[in-house]
């Protein structure tokens, strides 16, 4: 009998890049993103947002990086971050610069808005340098006011004539990490482009239907247009433009490529920090053990396994259930709420006998039953690191400097 990938046209073939541990295009699995909606610069707030869109099926969010302070949250939330982070580009090359130095995995430039071409080039040299794969995001509405006026307007042939030039400009300084999307409100016109795109790259695409608006009618569009393609065999990444919260975005992202066949549905799904400066225990290995031993169980929830309790039940407070490191405990919490603290030796195993007993008897319940003491010596503990590492376990500051450096240099009107 056939698979469902096979009762859909073949995958067309592109190239494959990278976005941190993402692979997109070639044999890679289509992958989900999101874009955050919080302020860069609001680090904590954008991380339990981005850990929100992890648990939502998101692979890679997209954050805003539009001013200093956002970079230089950047800085912060990229290496805490449980997924690859993509910073979104428009207008200003120093802000491509400052998210260069802040660690960023992807950026997403608009050909519409920078449009210099020494900029565009400088800054994918700099990229190039440090194996940074940049996406061209051609929007229809914000196409290249030259490319407009000679097609008429956003026709599909001038989205693909403004991603041929800014392919140019990279092509001069040899950078090649690229994929392209050519996005548009209307669904009709998002399709043709797509087509003609697939057409005319290699490159790996980037499908949505953008400001496709609130649900169910955007999530209608954007189903429209996404959906179409796929079954065409079009597209490596996709991204739902809602105007809705962007858990919304990343579910329906995750429910239509489980709907085509082209991902596997998950009754577990485990998430896990990718383990930074203040990571107490080999998270890795820990959520390998987790995953093998409650997959099996078919348990329905979301599990964290996160790598120190300074900030680990804060940044998953969404999953049902977590637990995580430090000072040679397991903290083990349900909805950021720690119930019990075990030896870290135990922490698998009491991982999976608290999943059991969470689907069987509920969250209230489970909370009801916590350890009195466990919220205290959480407390105790995270206060005992926080000493240990101090603030900066992560060396943001470093990245922050070069920020400061850069910014300093490079700023200067460029619109
Ligand atoms: S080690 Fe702690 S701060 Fe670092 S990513 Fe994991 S949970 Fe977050």
């Amino acid at each position: 009998m056939q698979t469902p990938q096979e009762l859909l046209s073949p995958r067309r073939a592109t190239r494959q890049i990278q976005i941190g541990s993402v692979k997109i295009g070639g044999d890679a699995p289509v992958s989900v993103q999101s874009m955050t909606t919080t302020k860069t610069a609001d680090v904590e707030g954008t991380l339990e947002q981005i850990y929100e869109l992890a648990a939502a099926g998101a692979d890679i969010v997209r954050c805003t990086c539009n001013e200093e302070a956002a970079a230089e949250g950047l800085a912060h939330i990229i290496p805490r971050s449980p997924v690859p982070i993509v910073a979104d580009i428009h207008f200003h090359q120093e802000m491509a610069y400052a998210a260069l130095e802040a660690g960023v995995q992807g950026l997403r430039l608009n050909p519409g808005n920078l449009r210099k071409p020494e900029e565009i080039k400088s800054i994918a040299a700099e990229a190039k340098d440090r194996g940074v794969p940049i996406r061209i995001g051609v929007n229809a509405g914000s196409l290249h006011p030259d490319i407009s006026s000679k097609h008429g307007g956003a026709t599909p042939e001038a989205l693909i004539e403004s991603a041929e030039l800014e392919l140019r400009y990279f092509e001069e300084v040899g950078f090649e990490d690229v994929k392209i999307s050519v996005k548009a409100s209307s669904v009709p016109l998002m399709i043709a482009a797509y087509r003609l795109a697939s057409e005319r790259f290699d490159h790996p695409l980037h499908l949505g239907v953008t400001e496709a608006g609130p649900p169910p009618a955007g999530l209608l569009k954007g189903t429209a247009g996404i959906a179409t393609l796929l079954a065409e065999g079009i597209g490596d990444t996709i991204r739902y433009s809602l105007t809705a919260d962007p858990v919304e975005e990343a579910r329906a992202g995750r429910q239509l490529l489980e709907a085509l066949g082209l991902r596997e549905r998950t009754g577990l799904d485990l998430i896990a920090c990718p383990s930074c400066g203040r990571a107490e225990v080999d998270v890795i290995a820990i959520a390998a053990e987790a995953q093998e031993a409650l997959e099996s169980r078919n348990l329905p929830i979301q599990v964290a396994v996160m790598g120190c309790v300074v900030n680990g039940p804060g940044e998953a407070k969404h999953a049902d259930l977590g637990i995580a490191g430090g000072r040679k405990k397991g903290h083990l919490f349900i909805q950021g709420k720690i119930v019990r603290v075990v030896p870290e030796a135990e922490m698998v195993a009491a991982l999976v006998d608290e999943a059991e007993k969470l689907v069987a008897e509920g969250v209230e319940a489970r909370l009801a039953a916590a350890d009195a003491t466990a919220e205290a010596e959480a407390a105790a503990d995270r206060a005992a690191l926080l000493d240990a590492k101090g603030a900066d376990a992560n060396h943001a500051s470093v990245k922050i400097e070069r920020i400061r450096e850069r910014m300093g240099e490079e700023s200067g009107p460029d619109v």
